[in-house]
């Protein structure tokens, strides 16, 4: 059964040794098995037989014609040499015309022989053409059955050079899936084959690349895309399990002294019901004793950090330290000095370690965090250096997790004898049915409240020329006593001339906001450490009302105070990116604004960013749209995902058909956690071929 499928392609008619060997080095395919797993792109409808008479005013289509074909011969020289030759059916003619492999066509068309010919026709001044058409003479040995649906396959230029052409593909798989003894083995069990209604796997597989019908492509596909994200699932779903049976992890019972006296007496404000929900699931999962490894999604400025903070606490209340690791520097610091300010009267010891901490500092800080003296460590990739080393680590927050690399994050946990309970929380909302797909086996909270009082920022797009217009009204929110920030994106490629670009920037800006009337802060990523934290206090505390600076302030900045952004050539920054820098203002009570400046010219793509920006703030819809433009691909975070695997199932488009597979991996499992039921072999035989893949987002 399967020994077919394991035949070396060689084996096959008409694959000698050169196109084996091509076929194995720009497609890897090796066996028919790998054959029949290179999946069409697209089918052509070849059940069609156009006329001449009927594509005389068309253009750039692909049509199949059937008639004779009388060679004219080879003019021009050089590159624009070429084989001419005239086409004709019963209503009229057209040209063909082929620059390469000119001998062989010579030598293949013969007046006299019906041909059936396909390819795209353009039209030059009223002249149709066709250049290098498939040929099919229809002699005793053409098979009809080539007709109907015909499967285009991905090619490369390699095999294009080396002759292979999407026929020889076709007539290949077409050999494979005819064969009377054509069979693959099935990876879903019956009763899941039943419930969904599906065609077999063998079925399934054989209509994709030659589907009697329409109906038939699109039941195969339902089938083989049902299988592809199954398995994703299925993977994420067991990797989750083995986690949770495992790992033992640390039980937090009670809600403390420090938890209560901070929630009762100094919490700056009501948690919103989605933050309270949120809490309550991590207390929920913390007290169970196993690990949590919980992703907390949550638009800007939902209050991502508070629920870190209280989850903190509790931490603290069940005798074990806790951290809070962000990606950059400035980050680091702002938690570090929130934290700092709501622990004020507290009796909680937090500290800072970053790449700049000083070398006295740091060993300070490593002693007392070994003696336990230290309770919360906030900081940056510096957390994760070797020796740092709890006493008691017990919680471990990671802010912004799309900028951490997987073994960063593996890294961190190492550091305690037990390994500590895991939140990630990401600012970049994802759609769920991504989140599904990448994050399948973390738990995931999503905040979809924001605290009470925010008004909707107002976000407008301007051109270059209307500059003074809003420079005004930048003056006027700088007298009502508001901040602004008017960021620049780093346009040239060399640091030197980038950094120049945003000095011309921010000397651009002071002539119409001419210092010392007006205060600036300025921050870039190239700057010292320590600038950067004084500019960035500045601007924090009121002193200065406008900060310059490039996208180091993207993540997660926080001055309630600020309520204007203004970002130079908006059309350069991609949505989320756009999303996270508009998220710095609207972080207070007042109205907030975001102006979007752009050139006149605009690509198709940046015009619909902005315009997206213009019509929503709500994350999830941006990400959606993002999701849309870019591919799963782009995002961040996806790149080493299993979502790149799937060969046919399109995450943005097959939302249905992920929800029903998700849901029945998580069915079967819960019926079958081990997979030892008879009913679970199909399962068991397909993941045994196909070792699991280290799923990224694995933590731990
Ligand atoms: P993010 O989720 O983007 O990390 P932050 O945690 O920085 O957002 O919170 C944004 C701002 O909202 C902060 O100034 C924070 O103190 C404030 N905040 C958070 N939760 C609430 C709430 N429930 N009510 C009022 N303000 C809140
Ligand atoms: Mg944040």
């Amino acid at each position: 059964m399967s020994q077919l499928l394991d035949t070396k392609i060689e084996f096959l008619k008409g694959v000698g040794p050169l196109k084996a060997e091509a076929l194995k080095s720009e497609l890897g395919i090796f066996t028919v098995g790998d054959l029949i797993s290179h999946y069409p792109f697209r089918h052509e409808d070849r059940s069609k037989i156009y006329t001449v008479a009927e594509i005389l005013r068309q253009e750039d289509i692909y049509v199949q014609l059937k008639g004779q074909i009388f060679p004219q011969g080879i003019v021009g020289q050089g590159p624009g040499r070429r084989f001419t030759a005239t086409f004709r059916d019963h209503t009229g003619e057209i040209e063909l015309v082929w620059f390469k492999s000119i001998s062989y066509i010579e030598k293949y068309i013969k007046p006299g022989i019906q041909f059936l010919i396909h390819g795209k026709i353009s039209n030059f001044k009223g002249r149709i053409n066709m250049a290098h058409p498939e040929l099919e003479a229809l002699t005793s040995e053409f098979n009809p059955s080539l007709l109907g649906l015909t499967p285009v396959y991905p090619l490369t230029e390699g095999l294009k050079r080396k002759k292979i052409e999407n026929k020889l593909l076709n007539q290949l798989t077409k050999q494979v899936v005819t064969q009377a003894y054509f069979q693959v083995p099935e990876c879903l069990p019956v009763s899941v084959i039943h419930k969904f209604k599906f065609v077999s796997r063998t079925q399934a597989l054989a209509d994709l690349h030659f589907p009697p019908n329409l109906q038939r492509l699109e039941e195969a596909k339902r089938r083989l895309k049902f299988d592809e994200l199954f398995y994703l699932q299925l993977r994420h779903l067991q990797l989750k399990g083995n986690r949770n049976r495992t790992i033992r992890g640390l039980v937090f019972e009670h809600v403390g002294e420090h938890f209560n006296t901070y929630y009762n007496n100094y919490m700056p404000f009501e948690l919103t019901n989605a933050q309270k929900r949120v809490l309550k699931e991590i207390r929920m999962d913390v007290k169970t004793g196993k690990q949590m490894n919980r992703l907390l999604q949550g638009d800007v400025g939902s209050g991502k950090t508070m629920v870190a903070m209280l989850s903190m606490l509790l931490c603290l209340d069940n005798g074990h330290q806790a951290c809070i690791m962000a990606p950059t520097e400035i980050l680091a610091i702002q938690h570090s000095i929130s934290i700092t300010e709501w622990m004020e009267n507290m009796n909680v010891n937090v500290a800072l370690l970053t790449g700049s901490t000083t070398k006295k500092n740091r060993i300070e800080i490593l002693q007392k965090l070994a003696a336990g003296e230290i309770d919360i460590l906030v900081g940056t990739h510096a957390l994760l250096e070797e020796d740092v080393a709890f006493q008691k680590l017990g919680f471990v927050v990671i802010d912004e997790q799309h900028r951490f690399g997987v073994a960063q994050r593996a890294r961190l946990w190492k550091k305690g004898q037990v390994v500590p309970h895991i939140l990630v929380m990401t600012a970049t909302p994802i759609p769920r049915t991504l989140a599904m797909t990448v994050y399948g086996d973390l738990d995931v909270s999503v905040i979809d409240e924001m605290p009470a009082g925010r008004k909707p920022i107002v976000t407008v797009h301007r051109h270059e020329s209307t500059r003074p217009l809003f420079m005004d009204f930048l003056r006027d929110e700088i007298a009502k006593g508001r901040q602004i920030y008017y960021v620049f994106p780093l346009i040239e490629d060399s640091e030197k001339l980038a950094l120049k670009s945003l000095m011309s920037g921010y000397d651009m800006v002071c002539e119409y906001l001419s210092p010392p009337t007006y205060k600036y802060s300025f921050i870039h990523g190239k700057m010292k450490p320590a600038d950067k934290e004084s500019e960035m206090k500045k601007f924090k505390q009121g002193q200065t009302n406008i900060m310059v600076a490039t996208t180091v302030i993207e993540v997660g900045v926080n001055v309630p105070n600020a309520s204007v952004m203004v970002i130079e050539n908006a059309e350069r920054f991609g949505l989320a990116q756009l999303h996270q820098l508009r998220g710095r203002v609207g972080r207070g009570a007042e109205q907030s604004y975001c102006i979007l400046i752009s050139g006149e010219k605009l690509s198709e793509n940046g015009r619909k960013r902005i315009k997206t920006m213009v019509k929503t703030n709500d994350g999830f819809e941006i990400a959606k749209v993002d999701l849309e433009l870019r591919g799963p691909g782009e995002l961040d975070g996806t790149k080493q995902s299993g979502v790149l695997d799937l060969k046919l199932a399109d995450i943005r488009s097959d939302e249905s058909i992920l929800i029903a597979a998700r849901n029945e991996a998580i069915l079967w499992l819960e019926f079958d956690e081990m997979l030892m039921q008879p009913e679970s072999l199909p399962i068991r035989n397909e993941l045994s071929k196909t070792p699991n893949r280290t799923i990224w987002s694995k933590i731990s």
